[in-house]
């Protein structure tokens, strides 16, 4: 997918992460680019804050096999720099594309830079955590949940406790926005049969 593409970063790179998980996911996770791990393996979250967000699913009943998990960037930018705007530029079609073709119906924004390309929003990760926001990606919408990054979370307990009071909130939003789906579903059929 990305491969073929002017990336200003396959020179630098080891192994290019497209992400993983679930296909249908309902859920999907944006984290911000790959770290080392991620990069000598070809995925995202292999590495220590990938077993902080585990371990995270974990304690609210979900496996990482249920949900998809990507980046802003599919490349790891050298020395885990932030991504630079040309890069998030030139990988955003393949983002979206993958926002098209899952179909999440939460997407859990994890730090600065997937909550700020998402929202379309420069207000950062501590004033908007947490509080789920209605918006229109690759020509859906979808509920984007904005959370800390699991790495400032194992830098900082404070922001630790706020991650994982965030993820419990995301059992009721899933049920919730399943319900709606199913309930609009229902409408369909009974037009179906007037
Ligand atoms: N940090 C990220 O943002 N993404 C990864 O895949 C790993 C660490």
């Amino acid at each position: 997918m990305c491969d073929g593409h002017a990336c200003p970063l396959k020179d630098v790179r080891t192994k290019l992460v497209f992400g993983a998980g679930n296909a249908n996911a309902d859920v999907m996770f944006v984290g911000e680019a790959p770290g080392a791990s991620e990069d000598r393996q070809g995925l995202p979250f292999v590495g220590r804050a990938g077993q902080l967000l585990s371990q995270l699913l974990e304690e609210i009943g979900v496996q990482r096999s249920d949900v998809f998990i990507t980046n802003v960037i599919c490349c790891r930018p050298p020395g885990n720099r932030d991504p630079l705007p040309e890069e998030i530029e030139a990988c955003k079609p393949y983002l979206y594309k993958k926002v098209e073709l899952i179909e999440p119906k939460i997407i859990c924004t994890l730090g600065n830079f997937a909550t700020k390309l998402l929202t379309g929003d420069p207000t950062g990760i501590t004033k908007v955590h947490g509080r789920p926001q209605e918006r229109e990606v690759a020509g859906r919408v979808v509920l984007l949940f904005p959370i800390f990054h699991p790495a400032a979370a194992l830098r900082t307990d404070a922001i630790k406790q706020l991650l994982r009071d965030d993820f419990a909130k995301l059992p009721a939003l899933l049920a919730e926005h399943t319900e709606e789906k199913a309930q609009s579903g229902d409408a369909e059929q009974l037009d179906l049969f007037q």
